[in-house]
């Protein structure tokens, strides 16, 4: 029968040589593979003791930026919500008050803001899409847990610490720099 991938083989019903009955020369070819192997660089690292370098364009645990001056730089617009693949981010969006414009830059600000990590794929399109330049993918790690619930994580673990601001400047490659100046470009504005 015509085979269709071609891949086929007979099988032959030859018999064995003396070497092929002992099984002798299989066997140390088997070792010498093995051997081969142990000498070769591990593709694994001892997680927790050992540490992989990252990459300077890792994407981990998002942050909430403040501007200069400590406000809160989200404006709620729903933009990071809309482009997220995984609808991972929700968010409440409220008036600022008078007297709190040191809290939030803009009128208008995230009452609420919550990314579902178990949904994120960590694709960074929400900092992509965000105009305010408020949100930012970090080298930081998700760390693991052992309810669902831990994995919501709300504006007490995004949004940045006025005292210990979060370095986003490395995975501002020179080339997403020279985008963000693309004034024509919506989002640049
Ligand atoms: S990184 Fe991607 S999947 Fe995760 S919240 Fe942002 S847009 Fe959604
Ligand atoms: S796109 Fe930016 S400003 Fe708009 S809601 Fe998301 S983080 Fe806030």
């Amino acid at each position: 029968m015509e085979s269709l991938s071609h891949r086929s083989k007979v099988v032959s019903n030859k018999k064995m040589t003396f070497l092929e009955r002992i099984y002798l020369p299989a066997v140390l070819s088997g070792i010498a593979i093995t051997i081969k192997h142990l000498f070769r660089r591990k593709a694994t690292v001892s997680y927790p003791e050992v540490k992989r370098e990252f990459s300077k364009i890792w994407r981990g645990h998002h942050v909430l930026k403040r501007d200069d001056k400590g406000a809160e730089r989200c404006t709620a617009c729903g933009l990071c919500a809309v482009a997220c693949p995984a609808e991972a981010i929700t968010m409440t969006a409220a008036e600022r008050k008078k007297g709190e414009e040191n809290l939030y830059r803009e009128e208008k600000y995230a009452s609420t803001y919550e990314i579902n990590m178990l949904r994120c794929i960590f694709c960074g399109l929400c900092e992509e899409a965000c105009p305010k330049e408020a949100i930012f993918l970090t080298d930081r790690l998700v760390y693991t847990d052992f309810a669902r619930d831990g994995f919501i994580y709300g504006k007490d673990k995004l949004v940045e610490k006025v005292d210990e601001r979060i370095d986003v400047t490395v995975r501002q490659t020179p080339a997403v720099l020279e985008f963000k100046k693309h004034k024509q470009l919506s989002h640049n504005k």
